[in-house]
């Protein structure tokens, strides 16, 4: 009964394989019982639903002074920030939904919701969020003394109470933009025994970056210090916030607009980067090719190409194309392709 023939061999296969997709798609509470050890216990808290579209914003400070360094000995991150950040890449995708999952197994101790979601951008938002910096939040305590906390999320989304045992994976809200936040996303502090612990080094892990690492991920998770938020195109020149909010989004506009702005929304650029845009028109004409040098680095980054409409060359309605490419020395760290109908 057991022999596998060439045919059950391969349904075998294939239920393995969507298994891992599903696994992916539906991240369940099926967690395999974690012990106590401090290593490989610690599941990523953001579903991967939306697989690509989440990125991580910020890594844990490990420079106690005021200046930063982040555990790959980048500057990917800000003085005195204690977590990492989960982010997705605006505002709408937020208010489709994006589950918070609980990292590992344990009992809900604190919870906070009512917050709104907001994109700080201004000294007065800031003082706004005073004493909520964590906007609605989620402190879990786990076996062997360790404990995670989940910042920032969408008010009114809130799914566990204090004193409810939870399982690696449960869903306990939604993402989104409430307290100190300026951009949609999940803070997650790692603490161990009242420690805060940077999950990417784990404990008994000097200050700094050139220091033997023990991840408590249960999965290997990429230092991606770079890369694309979003890109599309607009009518006119955006700036940061709208970008966050998911205002230029869309892939049709009207041949009658203004101007076309093909804009990429970047993070973790540094100096010395070098960013191609090219705008192709329609008929398959290049009619932008620009190169640009970043003179300073940026956490958030901001770019665009961008030609006026006018009465001598009207732009002709059909598929526009805006493609961006950022180099650094030798090396592609990304490159990104979109199109749009003018009609
Ligand atoms: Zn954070």
């Amino acid at each position: 009964m057991s022999i596998l023939t060439p045919k059950s061999l391969f349904i075998v296969l294939l239920s393995l394989c969507l298994a891992i997709i599903i696994g992916c798609i539906y991240s369940p509470n099926s967690s395999v019982k974690t012990n106590a050890s401090a290593t490989s216990r610690f599941g990523i808290p953001i579903d991967c639903t939306l697989g690509k579209n989440y990125f991580i914003m910020h890594y844990v400070d490990r420079d106690p002074s005021s200046q930063v360094v982040d555990f790959g000995c980048g500057r990917q991150t800000y003085d005195g920030h204690s977590g990492v950040d989960f982010a997705i890449s605006d505002w709408q995708v937020m208010t489709k939904g994006v589950p918070v999952l609980a990292a590992d197994s344990g009992k809900v101790l604190r919870v906070r919701d009512g917050v709104a979601d907001r994109l700080v951008s201004q000294q007065g938002d800031k003082e706004a969020v005073t004493n909520t910096e964590c906007g609605n939040g989620v402190v879990i305590e786990h076996e062997g003394g360790w404990e995670t906390q989940y910042c920032h999320l969408r008010r009114g989304s809130l799914a566990v109470k204090p004193g409810m045992q939870v399982e690696k994976g449960t869903v306990l809200g939604m993402v989104g933009s409430s307290g100190l936040a300026s951009f949609p996303h999940v803070h997650l502090t790692v603490r161990y025994r009242g420690q805060t612990i940077d999950p990417f080094v784990g404990i008994n892990a000097a200050d700094g970056c050139q220091i033997k690492r023990d991840p408590l991920w249960d999965r290997p998770l990429a230092y991606v210090p770079t890369g694309l938020i979003q890109a599309g195109f607009a009518d006119r020149p955006p700036n940061e916030k709208e970008l966050w909010q998911g205002n230029f989004v869309s892939n049709r506009l009207s041949n009658r607009i203004q101007a076309l702005i093909f804009w990429v929304h970047a993070y973790g650029v540094q100096q010395g980067d070098r960013e191609s845009f090219w705008l192709t028109a329609p008929d398959g004409q290049t009619v932008i090719e620009k190169e640009n040098s970043l003179k300073k680095p940026y956490r958030s980054w901001v770019s665009y190409v961008g030609k006026r409409n006018s009465e001598q060359s009207p732009f002709s309605a059909g598929l526009w194309r805006g493609k961006y490419q950022l180099w650094r020395g030798e090396g592609l760290i990304f490159e990104v392709e979109r199109e749009l109908e003018l009609s």
